[in-house]
């Protein structure tokens, strides 16, 4: 399956799969996926639990090493090999609930990240820059992460993967562990980042991202559909991943997927 998408025009940073298989021992979660991605602009990827998200996102970053297949940044070939995508890329896992107990603040987290990759002597100066960058308060900097909001440390931690100043920021869930309020905020953020950086964010709220989104890449075990959100946010393409859980009252398609938050809708 070939499926190409461009972002914009004259950016600085692509990303292609060729052709990639992904599996777990013999346990094949991606298969056949072939995509190009040019940035800046906002890429979600949605698709059901279980259909491979963070499985493609890890292997982007090199993390997994595909059973075949190839992926290029900048026309390098970068399969399998983190160290060389973190060249270009920053990572912001899935917050994990043992987040709320870190007992270091923002400001450690951040020199720690800035010692191992930040040039030149000016780190503090960069420090505060990032925190600045993304719009935490001087008041909390020196606070521990465990006692901020869901939001602030979502912040921190996307502080953290820019500390290099990437042209590629990679988001896996970025709102699960957000309240309402802060995830409107959130939102604002990483579209505004959208704007120099090419940015792929799994997500199960799109209607979140949507007005800042370029992209859509639907996946269930493979790819199902690219493009824009208004072609690939169709009742009868989301019909073929979610099924029976796609409920369109008016205008707006609502999925009612297994994930256990209840309705999405945009
Ligand atoms: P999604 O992010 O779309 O929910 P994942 O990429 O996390 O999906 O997982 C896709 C499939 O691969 C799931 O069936 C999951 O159980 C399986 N899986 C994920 N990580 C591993 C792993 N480390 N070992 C074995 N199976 C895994």
């Amino acid at each position: 399956m070939h499926r190409e998408t461009e972002l914009s025009d004259g950016s600085a940073l692509t990303v292609s799969l060729e052709n990639i298989t992904v599996g777990y021992g013999d346990y094949i979660v991606l298969s056949g996926v072939t995509l190009f991605l040019r940035g800046p602009g906002l890429v979600q990827v949605l698709g059901p639990n279980g259909a491979g998200k963070t499985t493609l996102l890890r292997t982007i970053l090199g993390f997994i090493k595909p059973l075949k297949g190839h992926v290029l940044v900048n026309g390098i070939d970068v399969t399998g090999r983190p160290s060389q995508v973190g060249r270009y890329a920053g990572y912001v896992p899935q917050l994990e609930p043992s987040a709320r107990h870190y007992p270091i603040t923002a400001w450690e987290l951040i020199e720690t990240e800035c010692k191992i990759r930040c040039r030149g002597g000016k780190q503090q100066r960069r420090i505060e820059e990032i925190l600045s960058r993304v719009g935490l308060p001087r008041e909390i900097w020196h606070r521990p992460i465990g006692r901020l909001s869901g939001g602030q440390r979502q912040r921190v931690f996307i502080a953290r993967a820019l500390v290099h100043d990437p042209p590629l920021l990679v988001m896996d869930e970025p709102f699960s562990a957000v309240d309402p309020v802060g995830k409107a905020g959130l939102a604002e953020l990483i579209g505004e980042l959208s704007n120099t950086k090419l940015v792929i964010v799994t997500s199960h709220d799109p209607m979140l991202l949507l007005k800042y989104t370029r992209t859509v890449v639907l996946i269930n075990r493979g790819v199902v559909a690219v493009g824009p959100p208004e072609e690939v946010l169709r009742r009868e393409i989301l019909d073929k991943v979610y099924g029976g859980a796609v409920l369109v009252v008016g205008e707006h398609p609502h999925i009612f997927d297994e994930h256990g938050h209840g309705q999405r809708r945009w």
